[in-house]
């Protein structure tokens, strides 16, 4: 039993120092989230499929994989905004292919671990419409799309934001967000006052990505970390740990242990 529990740490530590496109059949056992978000795979994924009035794909492409959990959380926050504050479906940009691997145009999204979002807009009269593509908003809250403007949502951006870092299984590490957009719904949380270690975790995970990333102007990148059963099927942490995802747990024997 103990030789068993040993091999698969060993296996872990390789794993963990950077083996990370094994697939499957090397390494019997990883499943789901394989490897980095930059370079990694995608096993046993889930498609995050449109719902009727909740969620609508912005292109029909075979880019709605993840893993499970995050498309279950997906979906459900998608579902909070519609029962409490009603209006247009959330639209969904790319997460991943079926079994991971690069795409064109995304340095990440090649685990199932990463998802692009569009925001919720209105009109300017403050109408909730369907976003109807990236267009990129200024610390005003509009964009222009060309056939008029569109209006940040702030009210059900936020609670889809909240409903994400609250569900325990969406495990957000990162909301990726041009930094007036937060500024507004941080503000705007503020206002409403919401629990203090929800404003924090809001805090923490909303950020603008220094460059050569884009500033996330016209829509949000969002980010689950592993699950700590996760680690030990292949899911490589990208950092930071949050602190209210527990405990990171430490591989049993170190990668200088093992030759
Ligand atoms: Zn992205």
């Amino acid at each position: 039993m103990n030789a068993i529990r040993n091999t698969s740490s060993i296996i872990f530590a390789i794993a963990a120092a950077g083996c990370s496109l094994a697939p499957p059949p090397l390494i019997p056992w990883n499943d789901g989230s394989v490897g980095r978000v930059n370079g990694g795979a995608l096993f046993h994924g889930a498609e995050l499929a449109p719902l009727p009035s909740t969620l609508e794909w912005y292109r029909q492409n075979e880019r709605h994989w993840a893993i499970p959990r995050f498309t279950r959380a997906i979906a459900r926050a998608a579902g909070i905004v519609l029962r409490e504050r009603g209006g247009a479906p959330l639209v969904i940009g790319d997460l991943s292919s079926q079994f991971g691997g690069r795409i064109s145009g995304h340095a990440s999204h090649r685990s199932g671990r990463d998802a692009d979002i569009l925001y919720y807009v209105t009109t300017p009269q403050g109408v909730p419409i369907r976003n109807p593509g990236f267009f990129a908003f200024g610390p005003d809250g509009l964009a222009s799309s060309g056939a008029g403007y569109l209006r940040f949502d702030v009210a059900r951006e936020w609670r889809f934001i909240k409903a994400l870092i609250e569900d325990p299984e969406a495990r957000i590490q990162w909301i990726f967000i041009s930094a007036p957009l937060r500024a507004h719904l941080l503000n705007y949380a503020f206002a409403k006052r919401e629990p203090i270690d929800i404003l924090y975790r809001a805090a923490m995970v909303l950020h603008q990505p220094g460059r050569p990333a884009l500033p996330h102007d016209d829509h949000i990148h969002v980010r689950t970390e592993c699950a700590v059963d996760e680690l030990s099927t292949g899911c490589q942490p990208t950092g930071p740990w949050r602190e209210w995802f527990g405990e990171m747990p430490e591989p049993e024997i170190a990668v200088a242990d093992v030759d």
